[in-house]
């Protein structure tokens, strides 16, 4: 930067001093001057001013050369001839960076007055820094002879102007109100910038913030404007390594601009030569501090130009791929350049050097930095949103989402105008569990994406609807609330049943995913605003249901119900009731005997279990059964039914003879990790035998095939639990699960034994099951028997044991426990 500036000015002057080489009377003005000094090298060792005024061949020719980067010593001499009276000139240098600078003033004959200015000089403590200058006072009928000798190892070009006293001390005040406000705007901003970078730890603000200082303590250092600021001997300092301040400011820019552009992501392949990037700025981090200036300068002309033209290209590759923050920081980035080449046109003499281009590359500096820092700004806003978007919407069909739905859309809707109809309508997509199984998940995610979208792509094209416009600027109608969920909102729209049909098709069509085809299987559920109150959880809630109900309806799609929600707060209610009820184990219970076909002798008692709500009355147990099974309380459940059966058994041992207890366990119990040895555990605590109980398992869901239910049935059954299986020949049941669970028992279900005098298919059924349970020596149980003619069949095809109606109800305990007594005083007669 500098060798550039200095380079620039050197040419200026070549150009300022080409062709006017006679003598000169120097007087005040405004402007630079573009004389040529005379000026004559130091031949050898340092000379003192005396000798150098006799001996020294001073020539405006060599001036230009003077000017030029070199580490010989110049002189420069200033003759002033005599004045009538005492007058004052001012001789103000606008090169703030040469070595040794010394203005020796000669009156007479004499040295009257010498000053040192340069960079590695001590400097006058008396005198206030006000720039580089030096008063040349002349006294009345003398000649005066003003010397300058500069030296250094970088460019010891020599602008000057001639002002007087007062006029250089107004132009000092303009300087020092204009960088007071430059620098005092910097110093806020870098202030601000270190601010954020302590509260928000983003890098990007630490090596912006390096950046800045390094560019703040440059310009300061090369406008002169740094000893108003710092201490005149770290300006000394900072002046002897400028270069390596550039170097510092050229790194962390490189840094900068790595994160800031992300160029990991951008730029992938750039990752290669990051590391080896920061390897080379710090060996040229060193090679400024060892090298002299004018070895260094060249190489970092390159490293710079190289640094820009990078920067350009990949800013513009940034904005291509639509991060919008880069068009900032290539606006800021540009604006450096243009200063910088401001001054090269200066060097090449096509600008004027004067006060405004003098200050254009300072200035495009300051603007950089604050174009920088607006664009870390615009960057965090940027992120922000695409943060935003990220979190609203979903990443498979890029629809907005669940939480747009409950952070955007719900706080709006109860904001809004009540006057609106809002009609909801939920989409719901079945099966979607299955298919995964089948096809996989990222498939079903991509099916479920795809379709989502073609219904958007519809719903878009028909008034009425509800569009939702995403942070990005995209539009959408449809809301993938995920969980197999899409749903979309009309307004004040007259037939939902059009509105449904120009869907359909969509719905319906076929999913293609590469070699895949299939149908989505889906149900429809629509809830109104009602009264205009719109709270779009309620609204959701009601579609919910009423999806539900269109799922076993064949319907296209239903309407939400005022029953359905009425429904749910029952069930509610039913459920803290029920969990209330389990853990009193207030529950009763009947037992229902199992008689022996063949002696008709009472063989067991199925416990059969009763709940009486304080309210409702009796609940069936296929209602509470089922509610326990659907919100997990039925292990708590079937621990309270144990417990409460073994104490019972434990406390009627003697009436119960040798029959069993039958108690009812739910397949899920089955599927607990620890079943099997916690009722074991119970059997141990409660002092009852195992061999007491049989366990009556209904397959609700096909469990043979766990390896769980098989391990807990095994466990069970050697610990002398009788296992049987309920409801046989309905729902789930299955060869497998007979022969991997072992029963000792079949209960053959109510379902076949009630029409066997009627329904062929059934009575045909039941035998050959009464069969198969032959065939694999177990027991067969036929239940619900309620008819002689029933008894009559099952008996004749063989079945041992039944149930039912006709044999016995079941009974309050004590009335079996009744029947056992009976049946123990009649057993001397029937075996006898
Ligand atoms: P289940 O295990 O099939 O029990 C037999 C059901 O059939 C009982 O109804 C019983 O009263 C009824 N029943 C008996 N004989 C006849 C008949 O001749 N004709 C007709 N139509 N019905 C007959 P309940 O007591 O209402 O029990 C219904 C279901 O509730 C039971 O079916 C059982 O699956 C479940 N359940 C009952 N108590 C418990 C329990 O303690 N735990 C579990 N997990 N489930 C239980
Ligand atoms: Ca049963
Ligand atoms: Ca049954």
């Amino acid at each position: 930067m500098r060798t550039v500036y200095c380079t620039g000015l050197l040419i200026l002057f070549w150009l300022m001093t080409a062709g006017s080489s006679h003598a000169q009377q120097w007087s005040a003005g405004a402007e630079y001057v573009k004389v040529p000094v005379p000026t004559a090298a130091e031949p050898g060792g340092r000379l003192d001013p005396l000798t150098a005024l006799h001996e020294l061949n001073f020539s405006p020719e060599t001036f230009a050369e003077s000017n030029q980067i070199s580490r010989e010593t110049y002189w420069h001499r200033f003759s002033f001839p005599a004045t009538e009276k005492d007058e004052s000139l001012v001789l103000s240098l606008s090169n703030y960076m040469i070595d040794e600078l010394d203005f020796y003033l000669i009156q007479d004959g004499r040295l009257t007055k010498h000053w040192q200015r340069g960079d590695t000089q001590d400097w006058d403590p008396e005198v206030r820094y006000s720039g580089i200058w030096f008063e040349i006072e002349r006294a009345a009928g003398q000649p005066t002879e003003l010397l300058v000798r500069k030296r250094s190892d970088g460019p010891l070009l020599f602008p000057f102007r001639l002002l007087e006293p007062g006029e250089y001390r107004a132009v000092t005040e303009r300087r020092f109100r204009l960088w007071g406000a430059a620098a005092g705007a910097l110093v806020i901003l870098l202030l601000h910038n270190i601010v954020v970078f302590l509260l928000a730890r983003y890098p990007a603000y630490g090596l912006y913030t390096i950046f800045h200082v390094s560019v703040f303590l440059s310009i300061g250092v090369t406008q002169g404007f740094g000893p108003w600021f710092w201490p005149m001997a770290f300006n000394q300092w900072l002046a002897a390594n400028i270069l390596t301040l550039y170097t510092l400011s050229a790194w962390s820019i490189y840094s900068f601009t790595y994160l800031f552009l992300q160029l990991y992501e951008r730029v992938p392949q750039w990752r290669h030569y990051h590391r080896p990037a920061h390897v080379f700025f710090a060996l040229a981090l060193a090679a400024s501090l060892l090298l002299p200036e004018y070895l260094y300068a060249t190489p970092f002309v390159v490293i710079q130009g190289t640094l820009s033209v990078l920067c350009i290209v990949w800013a513009i590759k940034a904005i291509k791929q639509g991060f919008a923050p880069a068009a900032l920081y290539l606006a800021s980035w540009s604006l450096f350049i243009i200063g910088a080449m401001v001054g090269s046109l200066i060097f090449h003499g096509s600008l004027p050097f004067n006060t405004v281009t003098e200050y254009t590359l300072v200035v495009s500096t300051v603007i950089q930095l604050l174009g920088f820092t607006l664009s870390l700004a615009f960057r965090a806003r940027h992120l922000e949103q695409e943060k935003n978007l990220q979190m609203m919407t979903s990443p498979v069909s890029g629809l907005p989402n669940r939480t747009y739905f409950l952070n955007e859309l719900v706080p709006q809707g109860n904001s809004r105008s009540k006057s609106d109809k809002v009609t909801l309508i939920l989409i719901h997509l079945a099966g979607l569990h299955d298919l995964s199984k089948a096809v996989g998940p990222g498939k079903t995610q991509q099916a479920t994406g795809l379709l989502a979208q073609r219904l958007n792509q519809t719903l878009l094209a028909i008034p009425g609807i509800q569009e939702h416009r995403l942070p990005n600027g995209t539009k959408a109608s449809i809301i993938d609330m995920g969980q197999d969920h899409l749903l979309f909102l009309c307004r004040n729209i007259s037939k939902v049943s059009s509105v449904i049909r120009t869907i359909e098709p969509a719905l319906n069509k076929t999913i293609r995913l590469d070699e895949l085809e299939f149908k989505q299987l889906f149900s429809i559920g629509v809830a109104h605003t009602v009264e205009a109150e719109l709270d779009l959880i309620t609204l959701y809630q009601k579609a919910q249901m009423a999806a539900d109900e269109n799922w076993r309806s064949s319907a296209l799609w239903s309407e939400y119900q005022a029953g359905l929600m009425q429904h749910q707060r029952q069930q509610l209610q039913l459920v803290a009731a029920l969990s209330a009820t389990i853990h009193a184990a207030n529950f009763q219970f009947l037992i229902q005997p199992k008689v022996e076909l063949a002696t008709r002798r009472i063989t067991s008692g199925e416990l059969l279990l009763r709940w009486h709500h304080p309210e409702l009355g009796q609940v069936p147990p296929d209602v509470f059964i089922t509610l326990a099974e659907q919100v997990g309380l039925i292990f708590k459940l079937t621990s309270v039914v144990m417990q409460l059966a073994f104490r019972w058994v434990k406390a009627h041992e003697a009436d119960l003879g040798d029959t069993t207890l039958a108690l009812n366990i739910s397949a899920r119990d089955l599927l607990q990790a620890n079943f099997a040895t916690e009722a074991i555990a119970l059997c141990t605590t409660e002092g009852v035998a195992p061999s007491r109980f049989v366990l009556e398992i209904t397959e609700t869901t096909a469990i043979g095939d766990k390896a769980i239910a098989v391990e807990n049935a095994d466990q069970l059954r050697a610990a002398g639990f009788g296992i049987s299986i309920d409801d046989f020949g309905a729902g789930y049941s299955s060869m497998q699960n007979i022969n991997r669970l072992s029963p000792n028992e079949i209960k053959i279900d109510r379902l076949f034994v009630s029409d066997l005098a009627t329904n062929v298919t059934h009575s045909t059924l039941c035998r050959s099951l009464i069969r198969l349970s032959l065939d694999l020596q177990t027991c067969a149980t036929a239940e619900g028997i309620e008819t002689a003619e029933q008894l009559a069949m099952l008996e004749a095809w063989g079945c041992q044991s039944g149930q039912g109606y006709y044999l016995f109800r079941p009974q309050p305990p004590e009335d079996y426990l009744d029947l056992l007594r009976a049946q123990a005083s009649t057993q001397p007669a029937t075996s006898g």
